[in-house]
């Protein structure tokens, strides 16, 4: 990549540069508080290995931002993992969460390590201890992890079940969200963000911003990434009617202009471990995926893969940014200029941190929700957020909102009027609340 430099620091920098340079009156004290982490942990501890020696580990919980409430954010496991990348995610959630109207602030956490090269046993060791290093931080009311790349339910069983022995005697299920059903899970939590970025799309296309793609229904779309978020996105628009033209895995990528089935390409998937190879597809690399015939593009998978060197080549009409950072800021202004429209991650992959708030509400009340309840909360939700930002986005061009010099009267982008609408959230709430003391 040598036209621009990939760094998650820099990027979500000039990501929320871009959108404050809109904001009249934000004041530079108050820039510097949002720009910055509220707190960064940065923790090392010891490991008995199965095989009897000692590993020690790195890992981090970086909170952004509290002014709405508990600071919410998953937690990643990877070899990896940055306390800069951690910090970039952190501040994604703070507008994630804004974004959404949902009372949480945001978070992230990582841990240093290989997985795939850690036995379950390893694995429960480690997230216990990493979970005790970090007990004064973890809480029901003050910061609520859940799983994110290579964590999953089960992480957040052993965390919750450390952090109750740790403190017993109280409601404790708060204290993470994703959990396990039999745990106080919530139903529609491992759908919630694939079908998020259904209802995000289907809200986005009845705006009939984009000529002949109006609905779902009839579309072709391809899939960078199989996992949670691309598989169940691939099932959403499928049931809508959509094509699914193409999918991807670390691997590779697959593509037929005939459309795949879901259920076949998860089943293919299931017995070779990959999507490629699959019955009359080409077979595709994951760059071409991007490239490829389709009218949506969902990039699933991990960060950083729309860039400069790509932009310019995507045919797509719309991109859905199911992964988190998916596109970077250089990308952003060639896809702009091509007339593409995005979905930007804060809202297009919500759903998930959206329906780990529902979770959030059940634990405290012990309640159980129904599915139907649960997925209608969550399309109110999603409408309301796409609704709130086009409103904007459309304000600016029609002149009721006005650009500033400092942007020589260039209206924004999705992203940069999704970021604005929740950077002026946060700040309000900042001012309203009173600086303190
Ligand atoms: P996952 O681990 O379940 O799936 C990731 C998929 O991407 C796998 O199929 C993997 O093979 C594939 N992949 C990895 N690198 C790839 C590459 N270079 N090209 C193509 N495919 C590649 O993870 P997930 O939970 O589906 O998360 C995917 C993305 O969505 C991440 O960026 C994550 O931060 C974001 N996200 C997830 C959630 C959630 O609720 N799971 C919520 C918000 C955002």
């Amino acid at each position: 990549m040598d036209n621009e430099t990939i760094n998650p620091v820099i990027t979500s920098q000039q990501q929320f540069d871009t959108a404050a340079a809109y904001i009249e009156h934000l004041q530079k004290g108050l820039v510097d508080f949002l720009k910055k982490p509220k707190h960064t942990h940065i923790v090392h501890f010891p490991i008995e290995m199965d095989d009897g020696t000692v590993k020690t580990f790195e890992g981090y919980r970086v909170i952004h931002n509290r002014v709405f409430g508990p600071s919410k954010g998953g937690i990643r496991y990877h070899p990896d993992v940055s306390t800069d990348e951690v910090t970039s995610f952190a501040k994604l959630m703070t507008w994630k969460s804004a974004l959404m109207h949902l009372p949480f602030g945001g978070a992230k956490g990582g841990l240093v390590c290989n997985t795939k090269e850690l036995s379950q046993n390893e694995l429960k060791r480690i997230t216990r201890r990493f979970t005790t290093e970090l007990f004064d931080v973890f809480g029901p009311d003050t910061d609520i992890p859940a799983p994110d790349m290579y964590t999953n339910a089960q992480t957040m069983a052993w965390i919750y079940d450390t952090y109750d022995v740790l403190n017993s005697g109280k409601n404790n299920r708060p204290v993470v969200t994703g959990k396990p059903l039999a745990l106080g899970g919530s139903l529609g939590r491992p759908e919630a963000t694939g079908k998020g970025c259904m209802f995000a799309t289907q809200r986005f296309l009845s705006k009939a911003l984009i000529p002949d793609l109006t609905e779902i229904a009839g579309a072709r779309v391809a899939i960078q990434g199989f996992g949670n978020v691309g598989s169940v996105a691939a099932n959403e628009f499928h049931r809508q009617g959509a094509k699914i033209v193409a999918v991807s895995d670390s691997s590779g990528g697959i593509y037929t202009e005939n459309g795949l089935d879901p259920d076949d390409i998860s089943a293919f998937k299931q017995e070779h471990g990959t999507v490629v190879g699959m019955p009359n597809t080409l077979t595709l690399s994951n760059a071409e995926l991007l490239e490829c015939e389709c009218d949506i593009l969902i990039p699933a998978a991990s960060v950083y893969q729309i860039t400069a060197d790509n932009a310019a080549n995507i045919k797509a009409k719309l991109i859905v940014e199911g992964a988190n950072d998916p596109t970077t800021p250089a990308a952003d202004a060639i896809l702009n200029q091509h007339g593409i429209y995005l979905i930007p991650d804060i809202l297009a992959n919500a759903g998930g941190v959206t329906v780990s708030y529902f979770e959030w509400v059940q634990n405290h009340a012990n309640e159980q929700w129904e599915l139907d309840h649960v997925n209608e909360k969550l399309q109110k939700k999603m409408v309301k957020a796409i609704d709130a930002v086009f409103k904007r986005w459309q304000d600016y061009r029609v002149g009721e909102c006005q650009c500033p010099e400092a942007v020589e009267g260039v209206p924004p982008d999705f992203r940069t009027v999704a970021l604005i609408v929740a950077i002026e959230r946060v700040a309000e709430a900042t001012l309203v609340r009173g600086l303190w003391p």
